[in-house]
């Protein structure tokens, strides 16, 4: 193909590698990779791929469409997924050997009847509320829950395979939450055994626990933004070498000239002080490129850092060039990792009040996604 390129992903599959197995060796446990929604925009099967070969023993998808995605590619390896909604079919995933979590014990109750429907035991791990007040069985129903789960298991109807919990302040080391929920989470382990659960997991951080809280690694982490090369605490410096894997590209579409007292796009809200030159970008807020960006952020023309002026369109974005005249077709790079100009996925949280996690994992809309480093 040649001509333009509008827009494009482009995901490094040996950054990828390369943050598992880093941060693998740097948690010495097994390392659950997170590859829910899209795998944070970066591309749930090449990115499950990648992940495998770099170590990972464990993979965690929120819903079971996405479970049924990884099977359907041939991921045979261990497989949680946390996020089921009643009424949900069970029955699919059992046969897959997927490692079900459980809330509450309706759940466990809608969990045996498709596990005596399909004939087989299921693997089942049962998530507490700590103190993020999201999913999980809240602590006054920890008991019976866990009596329930326990009594499944004496009756063959599954395996407890997990007890897990989810921190609520974990980029914030210092945040007593942290403290207080692990403290729960003892308890609630504690609880488990008495009444007979012996899970092989326990497991309690995300990417900022596993990185900043050694004491919360138990027997596995869940790790999602930082396998993507992304800081999970970008307000504590800890130095680990995470590689970004996305880049976001486009090339120049059209520059144009623009007199002193013009304004620019929707509602003009810029004006240009001064003569200058504007280049337009045909990615816009359905490519994810956040509209609360518009006058904010920064994007790399050729190498050079420059401002966005106006308003974020829907398939558009102004720049400014300062009065430069590059040829039209001149990469621009919206983000990616650091050097060359480049403003990063962070940058672009910051500039609009949002954090990281949202922008890689919005962008997309008519977009191509490109892969390097992809292993034959
Ligand atoms: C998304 C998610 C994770 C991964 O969190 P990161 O901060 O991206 O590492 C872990 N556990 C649960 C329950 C999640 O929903």
């Amino acid at each position: 193909m040649s001509g333009l390129t509008r827009a494009e992903i482009v995901v490094d599959l040996d950054a990828i590698r390369h943050n598992v197995r880093l941060l693998r060796e740097l948690v010495g446990v097994p390392m659950i990779t997170v590859v829910k929604a899209d795998a944070y925009g970066h591309g749930l099967l090449p990115v499950a791929r990648a992940a495998r070969e770099a170590g990972a023993e464990w993979l965690a998808v929120a819903t079971l469409d996405e479970v049924r995605s990884l099977r359907a590619d041939g991921d045979e390896g261990r497989l949680l997924t946390w996020l089921t909604v009643p009424d949900e079919q069970y029955d699919d995933a059992i046969r897959a050997d997927v490692d079900l979590t459980a809330y509450t014990v309706a759940e466990l109750d809608e969990i045996a009847a498709a596990a005596a429907y399909v004939g087989a035991p299921a693997r089942v791990q049962l998530k507490v509320d700590t103190g993020l007040h999201r999913g999980g069985a809240s602590r006054a129903d920890w008991r019976p829950f866990l009596e329930r789960a326990r009594a499944g298991e004496v009756a063959g109807t599954w395996r407890i395979t997990g007890i897990w919990s989810h921190l609520a302040c974990a980029d914030e080391p210092d945040h007593p939450a942290n403290d207080a929920q692990q403290a729960a989470f003892d308890d609630a382990v504690a609880m488990g055994h008495d009444v007979g659960l012996r899970p092989e997991l326990r497991h309690l951080a995300n990417s900022a626990a596993a990185i900043l809280r050694p004491q919360a690694r138990y027997d596995a982490v869940r790790v999602g933004l930082a396998t993507y090369g992304l800081d999970p605490a970008p307000a504590v410096d800890h130095g680990t070498d995470l590689r970004p894997a996305m880049t976001v590209r486009a090339e120049l579409a059209l520059v144009k000239q623009l007199e002193a007292g013009d304004a620019v796009s929707y509602g003009h809200t810029w004006t240009a002080p001064a003569r200058t030159t504007v280049g337009l970008v045909p990615a816009g807020y359905a490519e994810g490129v956040p509209v609360a960006g518009s006058n904010r952020l920064e994007v790399a023309v050729g190498g050079v850092r420059r401002p966005v002026r106006g308003r974020v369109c829907m398939d558009q974005v102004l720049v400014d060039l300062g009065g430069d005249t590059p040829p039209e077709g001149t990469e621009v790079v919206l983000f990616g990792p650091p050097g060359d100009g480049r403003a990063t996925a962070q940058d672009w949280a910051q500039a609009c009040g949002t954090i990281n996690y949202e922008i890689v994992t919005r962008i997309g809309g008519r977009m191509s996604r490109r892969y390097t480093g992809v292993r034959p």
